[in-house]
């Protein structure tokens, strides 16, 4: 059991030792850290007894829900038999072996091979090494550049920050790292004008060909972007962008990737937000709901067309030390299986997913500074705008989203502000009840923020 202190006490550690991601250290320690010590389904307690409900599924990835004692179980289980082994130098184990057998199941045709890390970013940078690796193979080594996107997000190590498009961790450290470009998002929103999201899907497209004809076609590895972006504030790009992307990296040889990290799952109410969006990547980044954040693990998916280049290619000169490590593969196996077995993606795309979508529009498009009311499966945001009928936004983009969240915190709702993006992704078994209660607290809420724009003289 883990030593009991009061919250002061935990805080005041905390304080002391501690230094907390994208987070402002002297700020955060002044106020105190929210000391969370359990959780079970689809809430979280914190250490004064408050009960959260939680919208965002830990940081999107706990989509099985909090508490499944099954997984626990296999875990000590996994540990007693085999705590760690490697899978370097000519070395498989069991539960490596399970779950990537899974896995090459659930994954569209096509997919049977994986490669395996701790996190997203380290699935982000194993997939960059992994194309140039693969160009180089092909005899063609200046094929070297990657294209992501403003405002995508593809971790925080150097290479999945470089190749996310969030200009204020580029700031840090000089990034990006040589090779990497980008593009702007398929944010119809605020760049479609007078466009209909269709044909605006068409130009976001198009924005990728003029980058492969500014760089050379002959110099592109890939583009890369999120089906939906998620971090980026839940940018769901209208129908016609994926197949428009696919056909223009077809037609100058540029792999195409999709980083799965949030998407991948069932989070959209397909097993890859891919299928949703009715298109065929070359290699996949996974991790998040891959162990539904029970144990850290990621996977870069591997298409036909890769995974036979790099079969016949010799060493590929890449991996961690806990790549494929048992005890993450055996609770992801599990994790995966009861996804599957228990029908929990099959009701986001069926039951739940759709009543979270009428229902989350039918309760926020009432809201007068509440705009472009959107989501997938169980993946839904809106955006905190100063006038729906132009579209205008509110100045210094995030203030007023922080200003909301930070009611939101209030009433023990965790939904979290990119931007002025208001975004939910919960854990794929919240039930209907449970919803209903997450969207009148978060209307309650949105009437008190209104309120406070009014007060503030924001509006
Ligand atoms: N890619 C995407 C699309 C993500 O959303 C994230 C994390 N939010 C990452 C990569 C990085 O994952 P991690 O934090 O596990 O390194």
């Amino acid at each position: 059991m883990m030593t009991q202190r009061s919250t002061e006490q935990w805080r005041a550690l905390d304080a002391a030792h501690h230094l907390h991601p994208f987070s402002d250290t002297k700020s955060l320690n002044e106020q105190g850290a929210r000391v969370i010590t359990h959780a079970d389904g689809v809430y979280l307690w914190d250490s004064e007894g408050n009960k959260i409900i939680d919208g965002m599924a830990g940081l999107w990835c706990v989509n099985i829900g909090y508490g499944r004692k099954d997984l626990a179980e296999v875990a000590k289980n996994q540990m007693e038999e085999l705590a760690y082994y490697n899978t370097f130098f000519k070395t498989t184990h069991p539960a490596v072996v399970e779950l990537s057998t899974l896995l090459a199941e659930v994954a569209p045709e096509g997919f049977e091979h994986v490669f395996y890390t701790n996190s997203g970013s380290e699935s982000v940078d194993t997939m960059i090494r992994m194309v140039r690796c693969y160009w180089d193979i092909k005899g063609q080594p200046q094929k070297k550049t990657l294209i992501g996107r403003w405002n995508g997000y593809h971790g925080s190590t150097i290479g999945g920050a470089s190749l996310g498009g969030m200009s204020y961790m580029h700031e840090q450290g000089d990034l990006p790292i040589p090779g990497i470009v980008h593009v702007e998002q398929p944010w119809w929103y605020k760049h479609g004008k007078d466009m209909t999201p269709e044909e605006f899907g068409i130009q976001a497209a198009r924005w990728v060909e003029d980058k492969i004809l500014e760089v050379g076609p002959d110099k592109v590895a890939a583009f890369v972007g999120e089906p939906i972006q998620g971090a980026g504030g839940v940018i769901i790009p209208p129908s016609t962008y994926w197949p428009e992307i696919e056909r223009i990296c077809r037609k100058y040889d540029v792999l195409l990737v999709a980083d799965e990290v949030i998407c991948g799952f069932g989070r959209t109410g397909e097993w890859f937000g891919h299928e949703r969006f009715g298109f065929t990547p070359d290699i996949f980044t996974t991790a998040k709901g891959l162990s539904s954040g029970y144990l850290p693990i990621g996977a870069v998916f591997v298409g036909p067309r890769v995974a036979e280049g790099l079969i016949a290619g010799g060493d590929f000169n890449h991996g961690f030390t806990y790549s494929g490590h048992p005890v993450a593969a055996a609770v992801a196996r599990a994790n995966v299986a009861a996804l599957r077995d228990e029908g929990i993606v099959a009701a986001v795309k069926e039951d739940i997913g759709p009543y979270m979508q009428k229902r989350w529009r039918e309760v926020f498009s009432q809201f007068e500074h509440v705009d472009d009311v959107r989501g997938i499966g169980l993946i839904q945001a809106f955006t905190l705008v100063k006038n729906k009928a132009t579209r205008e936004l509110f100045p210094n983009w995030g203030e007023i989203g922080t200003l909301c969240r930070d009611i939101f915190f209030k009433h023990n709702l965790i939904m979290r502000a990119c931007g002025d993006h208001i975004v939910a992704a919960p854990p794929l078994v919240i039930s209907k009840d449970e919803i209903e209660q997450l969207l009148a607290t978060a209307a309650e809420c949105l009437r008190e923020f209104e309120q406070a724009l009014k007060d503030k003289g924001l509006v």
